[in-house]
């Protein structure tokens, strides 16, 4: 191209697309990512940084071997705007980034790490009720599952039908521990138990707060016969 054509290009690309990170707004050199590499190695803490099973104090259900998250919630602050952003905005790009984090994240836990190199495993990014899902238009719980592939290794995702979400759920804010683990019993359900049979499952989700929503989906590929259950989110509350 002849260079003041592309100059003009470009200017006009950065005006349409200002490649920023979307987190702290300074240019991202990095031009496939939403954000930048210090919002993405440096600005958040790290949710469990003596590599234990959980990154919570939660007791986890038997077959539940691990319960990581990537970094720390910070209420009102710039993490949970950014899954924000993920959830309502549609900037799934997001969600590839941090999926992508979240899988660098856990070649680093030595155990963890061991652990799923021993058996086969499956990826299963929490099921959204069909409703959200069309209303959505996609499952931000997919997107940080297809940046973990990219960040870990080849692990393959479940199909969309294999586990569903039949019951629909409203927001669980402000609900104890047992009420929300009644409001989600059967929420969900196995269509296709061939494929989780014998299996370690990673559940993906966004954030991990009561485990109300991920226990469940635990027990669920359980019962259809999963060998044990991993808990993978983005934040931890
Ligand atoms: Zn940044």
């Amino acid at each position: 191209m002849i260079p003041i054509f592309r100059y003009i290009s470009e200017g006009l690309s950065q005006v349409e697309f200002p490649n920023v990170c979307v987190c702290c707004g300074h240019e991202n050199t990095r031009q496939e990512h939403q954000l930048c590499s210090f919002c993405l190695d440096e600005r958040f803490e790290d949710a469990n940084p003596e590599n234990e099973r959980a990154s919570s104090d939660t007791l986890l259900p038997e077959g539940v071997e691990f319960q990581l998250a990537l970094w720390q919630f910070d209420k009102g602050g710039v993490l949970q705007d950014l899954l924000h952003q993920l959830k309502y905005h549609r900037l799934t790009t997001i969600g590839h980034d941090l999926g992508r984090k979240l899988g660098e994240r856990v070649a680093l836990h030595p155990s963890l790490n061991a652990f799923l190199k021993k058996d086969s495993a499956l990826l299963l990014p929490v099921p959204l009720h069909y409703l959200k899902y069309r209303y959505r238009g996609f499952n931000q719980a997919f997107k940080i599952a297809k940046g973990f592939q990219e960040g870990y290794k080849e692990i393959p995702i479940c199909n969309i039908d294999d586990v569903i979400r039949h019951k629909y759920t409203h927001t669980q804010t402000g609900f104890s521990l047992d009420q929300r683990l009644r409001n989600m019993e059967g929420a969900f359900e196995v269509n296709n138990t061939s494929v989780i049979k014998d299996k370690v499952l990673v559940i993906i989700d966004d954030v991990f707060t009561t485990g109300a929503t991920t226990f469940e989906l635990c027990r669920t590929v359980q019962r259809a016969g999963a060998k044990s259950v991993i808990i993978l989110t983005v934040a931890q509350a």
